[in-house]
């Protein structure tokens, strides 16, 4: 069994990847307090597609970092799947992040040293599997973005559009439970922008992982399964609308 099917096998038909329940983050700014979240709740279903929307400086980013255990909550819990994360000590906690999360970010923070494949073998290596066994999962996984001829390639000789594809690969290289996703778009233009989102919806359904996507874009949200709104440091439940 690989690590997500354990996990996933010890959280038994426990629902939910990610829980977060009565969040407040504060930031001291200039001497002055600002609650960016206030008591904010959100559970996402196994192999959900959701997408966090939201005015620039509502609190989108610092909620992903909370849900990811890169940040800590003022006041809150957080669960993985059904695991309480924010109750774990550090190394527990990056051990279960490791684990059951994926992570891609609005610039694709590849190392511009290392060709696509062993960007997304890193993950691999961090975990300790050999480089040949690292290199052959990141090979199947570039393949499954549809990157497997660019492998020997740099982050500097991709296109923007390619290089969220590696990010994309590398976040789900360890086959995570759930990948959280901030702006992964923000920084392509619209055709690509489009390319790259549909590829994340495909590849959720195809690995079962659910998909956290903090976009800006609404046409793209709406193809998730379902949208949240960050306001006032709360989340509000956006009404579907028939496409
Ligand atoms: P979004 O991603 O929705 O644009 P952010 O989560 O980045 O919003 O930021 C929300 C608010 O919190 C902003 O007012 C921002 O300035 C503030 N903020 C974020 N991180 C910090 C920090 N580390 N220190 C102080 N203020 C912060
Ligand atoms: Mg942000």
């Amino acid at each position: 069994m690989n690590d997500r099917q354990s996990l996933l096998a010890a959280a038994g038909d426990y629902p939910y990847v990610l829980e977060a329940h009565g969040i407040s983050k504060t930031f001291s700014q200039g001497g002055l307090e600002v609650q960016v979240l206030r008591h904010t709740e959100l559970k996402v279903r196994r192999g959900e597609k959701l997408a966090i929307v939201g005015a620039s400086g509502s609190g989108k980013s610092t909620l992903l970092h909370v849900l990811g255990g890169l940040d800590e909550p003022g006041t809150g819990k957080v669960s993985v799947l059904g695991k309480p994360f924010t109750e774990l000590s550090e190394r527990e906690r990056n051990d279960l992040r490791n684990r059951a999360l994926g992570f891609v970010y609005q610039f694709h923070h590849l190392l511009p040293e290392f060709t696509a494949l062993d960007n997304v073998a890193m993950p691999l290596r961090i975990r300790r599997m050999t480089q040949d066994d690292a290199r052959r999962e990141a090979l199947a996984t570039l393949d499954r973005v549809g990157l497997a001829h660019r492998a020997k390639h740099r982050p500097g000789q991709l296109s923007g559009g390619e290089r969220q594809r590696v990010a994309i690969a590398r976040a789900l290289v360890t086959k995570p439970a759930c990948v959280l996703a901030d702006e992964p778009t923000g920084n392509l233009d619209g055709s690509t922008a489009d390319t790259v989102f549909n590829l994340m919806l495909e590849l959720s359904d195809m690995f079962d992982t659910s998909f956290v996507i903090v976009t800006h874009d609404p046409d793209l949200a709406a193809r998730c399964d379902r949208t949240v709104r960050l306001r006032d440091g709360v989340l509000h439940e956006e009404p579907v609308v028939p496409v």
